[in-house]
């Protein structure tokens, strides 16, 4: 439930309710750091950080901001806005649904009506999304995506080789969809080649305070609010900001929207990202995982902001949109 609401009057108040948040997860041990990737155990679990950027151009952040952490499935959501300025709603739509499947992440599950996905955010949509990429560029596909990732953070990002070359080893489950995709005509590309490029997205490295630049780029219409460098398509922001609402936290996205009630997309690599459309990009990173692959300490940090500042969006007080935007100048 909301807790006692905080009138916003200067700037500090951003830093104030970061530190709340952070004070109140920070002697959360609870959960544990993935494993079924083995370059994943080596993230030090006690780290922690959260990071809010405004789409005004400003940031406020809190303990490891600047740890560098795999993106994973946070690149999802990404990815799904730059396949659909790349190839079109109407394709994008044949290979991939837009429904909550309310399964795990990895599970090997399609929609029986389509025989496609349910959506983007879980493997097998990101897989198929990731084909549709590389069905448009080829072999340009990743310096694309990182390209575009990097004026979204407005910092160049980088591959961490060993983690996409443990995952590459490792992910024999991933590459099982992937087969399933092409028999189900939702990969139009042979799916070592999909696959590839996602394991690649999957293996870009971020710090929290990238995570929160790339969530302000969403917040401020795709373009980023320092550096002002176009990143995404306006329409495709919108698209994958519907989908992060109702899918962007496994399954566990409808107690997200229930408690939280922002769109966000999570990662095993213990990153979360969440925008408040037109105002903030919000990012934590601590790599203890709950069972279904949510940091810990991000779920409860974003509980303590949303509450603290009204976020939700059916808040009834609406308080966020009012008294954020009076901030964010
Ligand atoms: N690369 C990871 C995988 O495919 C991403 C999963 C995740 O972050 N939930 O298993």
């Amino acid at each position: 439930m909301a807790t006692q609401r905080h009138a916003l009057s200067s700037k500090s108040e951003f830093e104030s309710a970061l530190e709340r948040a952070y004070a109140s997860q920070i002697d959360n041990h609870a959960g544990a750091v993935a494993d079924y990737i083995p370059e994943l155990t080596k993230a030090n679990p006690d780290h922690f950080g959260m990071a809010i950027a405004t789409a005004k151009g400003r940031i406020f952040e809190v303990g490891n901001t600047d740890i560098p952490f795999t993106i994973q499935s946070v690149s999802k959501a990404f990815v799904f806005c730059l396949a659909l300025e790349l190839a079109g709603p109407e394709l994008v739509a044949e290979r991939v649904g837009v429904e909550p499947s309310g399964d795990p992440f990895n599970a090997i599950v399609f929609d029986p009506g389509t025989n496609r996905p349910f959506n983007p955010m879980v493997n097998a949509g990101a897989i198929a999304v990731a084909g549709i990429i590389y069905e448009k560029l080829g072999k340009d596909a990743f310096a694309f995506l990182i390209d575009r990732f990097s004026d979204a953070a407005g910092n160049r990002l980088d591959l961490n080789q060993s983690v996409y070359q443990s995952e590459a080893e490792t992910g024999h489950r991933n590459r099982a969809i992937a087969h399933l995709l092409l028999a189900n005509d939702a990969l139009a590309v042979p799916p070592d080649e999909a696959l590839d490029l996602y394991f690649r997205q999957c293996s870009i490295n971020v710090s929290a305070a990238d995570l929160a630049w790339m969530g302000a780029t969403f917040a401020n219409m795709g373009t980023n609010p320092v550096t002002k460098k176009f990143a995404f398509d306006i329409a495709a922001v919108r698209s994958t900001l519907a989908v992060m609402f109702t899918c962007g936290m496994y399954d566990y996205a409808g107690h997200w929207a229930y408690d939280v009630g922002i769109p966000a997309k999570s990662g095993v690599g213990g990153g979360i990202v969440g925008v408040v459309n037109r105002q903030l990009g919000i990012a934590s990173y601590s790599p203890r995982l709950d069972p279904k692959g949510n940091s810990v300490r991000g779920v409860g940090g974003f509980q303590v902001l949303a509450d603290h500042f009204g976020l939700h969006a059916f808040d009834c007080t609406n308080i966020g949109s009012s008294f954020i935007s009076s901030l964010v100048r």
